[in-house]
């Protein structure tokens, strides 16, 4: 009742709330759902992400893919109209729905008219308490999952990626390091007792947050309570930790990407070593930095990539920053060199004041526009429900305003300084090569026919 009460005055409260995005008051209904309601500045339309905290990450190598078969299974239907009755339930209050599963959890995105929040809400309450499913709708789902991810494994895709063919650079390097499992998840093993066993102890209101953003319903705070409240909390299942580094992987290695081609491309792959604090936004500026610094480079003072790039990326419990140029394959050493040529003279000279300052003001800048709309908020504040904490949101221009140039220099010397992995991409054999391999083989081909020609005048005998 106290957050009943609690609720209701946030609902009235002035609409200059409403405008900072990152006060959001939430709080917990007694069966541990989490709650997430904010005032969004436009009218008639709410923003709706259910949150469910099971992702890839919680299964083994061969069960991946149980809880995304599961989520589109939960599509299957309610009742005897099926999955098509349930859409036509969802057409007719005007809303929009689809869901998602990532490495970290399983989320419900709806997009529905204010009038009609709360019936929406009650389909999504329907649809994850009253799906049921039967061999027809697994079987009719593991096709759906196996085409999203690329059609049906074939024996051949499975020969590729044991030959690591069919990854791309940075994934493959994760595999090569134990951070991710060496081929797809199938689903074609996969049973009804297994998928019952992740709903059970995953799907419950203590392992679930309900983000609402935008024009919300006085009656929602109540209406919450009474429906949703009812769900029934079970015993929290642990997630299992993230794996490490476990094993060497060669420093440098060329991939076979293709067939013919003058196309090449060159990352040069490095673990982000773990600094005390911000060391996410302070990641964030110098990948900004580097790719500036790339482009400069191998763009504008070399002409040799059009569009290089810098990246962050995160496998298992590591995250990796990557430097990549896109080249032609005549020009890949000497865009190695560029790429050394710049690393040393980061670690000499250290990181341009200036440069680091625009780039840093730049990336505040941006922070104002980054987040627009109730669906660009419920979205912003589903990607940051870690960093949540006694009703704010940490504000990320505030945080990037904290780097200082002596921090951003001391991860730019901790990640450069070490050897890294270098992928070079590139198809086996270039237009040059194919050519000539044409022209050797049409070569032979005369031989063979001259020689043939001449044995056969020679036992031909002449009159
Ligand atoms: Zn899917």
């Amino acid at each position: 009742m106290r957050c009943l009460l609690f609720a209701c005055l946030l609902l009235g409260s002035l609409p200059a709330f409403a405008l900072d995005r990152f006060q959001v008051e939430g709080y917990a209904l007694p069966n541990g759902l989490q709650l997430l309601l904010k005032p969004g500045t436009e009218r008639g339309h709410v923003a709706i992400r259910l949150v469910v905290g099971v992702g890839l990450d919680d299964f083994d190598c061969n069960e991946k893919e149980l809880p995304h078969l599961l989520e589109h299974l939960l599509f299957s239907g309610i009742d005897a109209t099926g999955e098509g009755g349930l859409e036509e339930r969802m057409q007719a209050l005007g809303g929009d729905w689809n869901a998602f599963t990532s490495n970290a959890d399983t989320t419900f995105v709806i997009e529905a008219p204010a009038k009609n929040q709360r019936k929406v809400l009650d389909l999504l309450l329907d649809l994850l308490t009253q799906t049921r499913f039967d061999d027809n709708a697994i079987n009719a789902a593991k096709r759906v999952v196996e085409r999203e991810d690329g059609g049906h494994y074939t024996r051949l895709r499975r020969f590729l990626d044991r030959q690591d063919l069919g990854h791309s650079a940075s994934n493959q390097l994760a595999v090569e390091l134990g951070l991710k499992c060496p081929q797809r998840a199938e689903v074609e093993g996969l049973t009804r007792e297994q998928l019952d066993k992740v709903r059970k102890a995953w799907y419950a209101p203590n392992n679930m947050t309900l983000i609402v953003v935008g024009d919300l319903d006085k009656l929602l705070p109540a209406y919450l309570e009474r429906a949703w409240g009812a769900l029934e909390a079970v015993d929290p299942s642990e997630h299992r930790s993230l794996p490490d580094i476990r094993t060497s992987a060669a420093h440098e290695r060329t991939i076979t990407r293709g067939f013919i081609g003058n196309s090449a491309k060159l990352h040069w792959l490095v673990p982000e070593p773990m600094l005390d604090d911000q060391y996410d936004e302070t990641f964030d500026l110098l990948k900004e930095y580097l790719e500036w610094a790339l482009y400069r480079e191998l763009r504008l003072n070399h002409g040799l990539s059009y569009g290089p790039w810098a990246e962050r990326e995160v496998f298992g419990g590591v995250g990796f920053m990557s430097l990549n140029a896109d080249l032609d394959r005549g020009d890949i050493a000497e865009a190695e060199q560029v790429l050394e040529d710049l690393k040393a003279s980061l670690l000499k000279n250290g990181l341009d004041a200036d440069t680091f300052n625009r780039i840093k003001q730049a990336a505040i800048a941006h922070q104002a526009w980054a987040v627009q709309g109730n669906s660009g908020m419920a979205d912003y504040y589903w990607s940051a429900l870690g960093d949540y904490e006694d009703g704010r949101f940490a504000d990320p221009a505030r945080e990037l305003q904290g780097v200082t140039l002596e921090a951003a220099n001391k991860a730019m010397r901790e990640l450069l300084l070490q050897p890294g992995y270098l992928r070079i991409e590139k198809p086996l054999f270039s237009d040059d090569q194919v050519l000539w391999l044409i022209g050797g083989a049409v070569g032979v081909l005369g031989l063979v026919l001259l020689g043939w020609h001449l044995r056969r005048r020679k036992s031909v005998p002449s009159d």
